[in-house]
């Protein structure tokens, strides 16, 4: 927590409006620990030092379900990352709009929603196996649905980043 403070700081002082975490492990139990970091979160941090934070889904322990429901709690935005759910998902199927849109209310008061997209390196097979990612975003893990909506920030988390983003662009 420590250490997010300083982050804030830092942001004001470079203008940034984002703060994007993980919640993090499960230890001893995920419920227990999503209560407990929402009792941090409301201890540690100003309502305004709230708002610059967003939460992210992880590919092992806190799915979008689980994020959005801490995110609620505490009145903060949400960075969906698609492949992260995927990952956390595998062998489900996952209405990825569906999601998308339940995280966008998160968003209801900023001018944009920022997503995360990558692909993984070696194919989707376990969780823990599709968790690298590849140098490039592959054209099938590109979510079409995504095209009609306006102001969505995606960031590709790809290994050769400006080259994969020029990639992207062939896929509108
Ligand atoms: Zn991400």
């Amino acid at each position: 927590m420590e250490t997010l403070k300083e982050h804030f700081i830092l942001s004001r002082y470079l203008g940034i409006r984002e703060i994007n975490i993980h919640i993090g492990g499960k230890y001893d139990s995920k419920e227990k620990t999503k209560k407990r970091f929402v009792e941090n979160m409301r201890r540690y941090f100003s309502r305004e030092e709230l708002n610059y934070i967003t939460i992210e889904n992880d590919e092992l322990n806190y799915s979008i379900k689980d994020v959005l429901e801490v995110a609620q709690e505490l009145q903060i935005r949400v960075t969906y990352d698609i492949h992260h759910e995927r990952c956390f998902q595998i062998g489900k199927e996952i209405d990825e709009e569906q999601l998308f849109l339940e995280v966008q209310k998160t968003w209801k008061d900023f001018t944009y929603q920022r997503v995360h997209l990558s692909s993984p390196r070696y194919g989707y097979s376990t969780s823990y196996k599709s968790r690298p990612h590849s140098d490039y975003i592959d054209k099938d893990d590109f979510p079409k649905w995504i095209k009609k909506y306006k102001n969505v920030h995606i960031d590709i988390e790809a290994k050769a980043k400006e080259l994969a983003v020029k990639d992207i662009c062939n896929f509108f």
